[in-house]
C-alpha cells in the first residue's frame, strides 16, 4: 500500500531528476578534466557523479519502499565547455548551494505534508549539503590562497582524496 502521499513521491521525483542531471554534470566535468590531463580532478569528479547518482538511487528506494512509484525521467543536456580547471569548481560550489536549496524545499514538502518519515529520511541529505559545500569552498580556498601555479598540487591532492 501507498503510504507516501503523491506530492511528497513527485517531489522526490522531481529530485531524483535533478540528482542524475548533477551526476552527468560532474561526469562532463570528468571528461573535461580527463581529456586534459588533469587526473586529479578527474577521479574525484568521478567520484562525485557516482555520489550523485546513489542519491537518485536512494530516493528512488525510499519511494518504492513506501509504495510510491519512482521515474525515471529525460535528463536535460550539461555543460560541456569550461574556461578553466578554477571555472569548473566555482560551477561546483554555485550548483551545490543550488542543490541546497532544493533539498531545503523537498524538506519543506515533508514538513508541510506532516510525513516525519520522509523529513527523517531527508535529513541526511541536509547534513550531506553542510559538507559538499564545505569541500568545495575548501578547495576554492585553495586556488585562492596558492593561486594558478599551485593547480599541479591541487590536482594531486584532489586525486587521492576519500
Ligand atoms: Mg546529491
Amino acid at each position: 500500500t501507498m503510504t507516501i502521499c503523491k506530492k511528497m513521491q513527485d517531489a522526490f521525483n522531481a529530485q531524483i531528476e535533478k540528482e542524475f542531471w548533477s551526476s552527468n554534470l560532474y561526469l562532463e566535468m570528468a571528461f573535461w578534466f580527463r581529456a586534459r590531463g588533469w587526473k586529479g580532478f578527474a577521479t574525484w569528479m568521478f567520484k562525485q557523479s557516482e555520489e550523485e547518482r546513489e542519491h537518485a538511487m536512494e530516493m528512488a528506494k525510499f519511494v518504492l519502499s513506501r509504495g510510491g512509484e519512482a521515474k525515471v525521467t529525460a535528463i536535460e543536456k550539461v555543460p560541456t565547455e569550461f574556461e578553466c580547471p578554477k571555472s569548473v569548481f566555482e560551477i561546483t560550489y554555485k550548483h551545490e548551494q543550488e542543490v541546497t536549496e532544493l533539498i531545503n524545499k523537498l524538506a519543506d514538502v515533508a514538513d508541510d505534508e506532516k510525513d516525519r518519515a520522509s523529513a527523517n529520511f531527508i535529513s541526511r541529505f541536509i547534513d550531506e549539503q553542510v559538507e559538499e559545500e564545505e569541500t568545495v569552498k575548501d578547495i576554492l580556498d585553495c586556488f585562492a590562497i596558492n593561486g594558478d601555479h599551485a593547480i599541479g598540487i591541487i590536482d594531486h591532492h584532489l586525486g587521492k582524496m576519500e
